[in-house]
């Protein structure tokens, strides 16, 4: 396993949109391990593959220690109530803001044998599954803010 550069805002790679995951490969398995490598490594609690340079649905997020959970194509299927609340993003770093959620997320993705998985989460997690999806179709969470950006 291998920490990777993240890219920072202002890199053109982060407003693009991530192609899906075709057949896991063992470079994909590869790429997840550095990923929650690198996320651990930024005390992060998610990371989408476009913050390692890689254009792929691809994001691991990690609320929990020791619990990472791991989407390959994930799709938002279920969603309910709101939540604002300050989020970071390990692009933006010392950078913070309040953004509007939904409080309750569900998402279908597969996971790294290949097996459909479905994971509901709240408040946190909620906000971690909106904010790492965002970043597979180019969004940030400053896209998001019902404020001022802070710090
Ligand atoms: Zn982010």
């Amino acid at each position: 396993m291998a920490i990777r550069k993240i890219v920072k805002v202002g890199d053109p790679i982060l407003r693009k949109t991530s192609r899906p995951v075709e057949e896991i490969t063992p470079r994909i398995t590869h790429l997840v391990e550095d990923m929650i490598e690198t996320m651990r490594d930024a005390n992060g609690c998610g990371l989408a593959a476009v913050q390692v340079g890689v254009l792929r649905r691809v994001v691991v997020i990690e609320v929990e220690d020791g619990k990472p959970i791991v989407l390959i194509n994930p799709k938002i299927v279920a969603f309910a109530g709101e939540q604002c609340e300050q989020e970071g993003c390990l692009s933006l770093p010392g950078k913070w803001g309040t953004t509007r959620r939904p409080k309750h997320v569900t998402v279908r993705a597969l996971d790294l044998d290949g097996k459909e998985v479905e994971y509901t989460g709240s408040d946190l997690l909620a906000r971690a599954f909106c904010h790492e999806l965002d970043h597979l179709d180019g969004k940030l969470f400053t896209d998001a803010l019902v404020g001022e950006l802070e710090g």
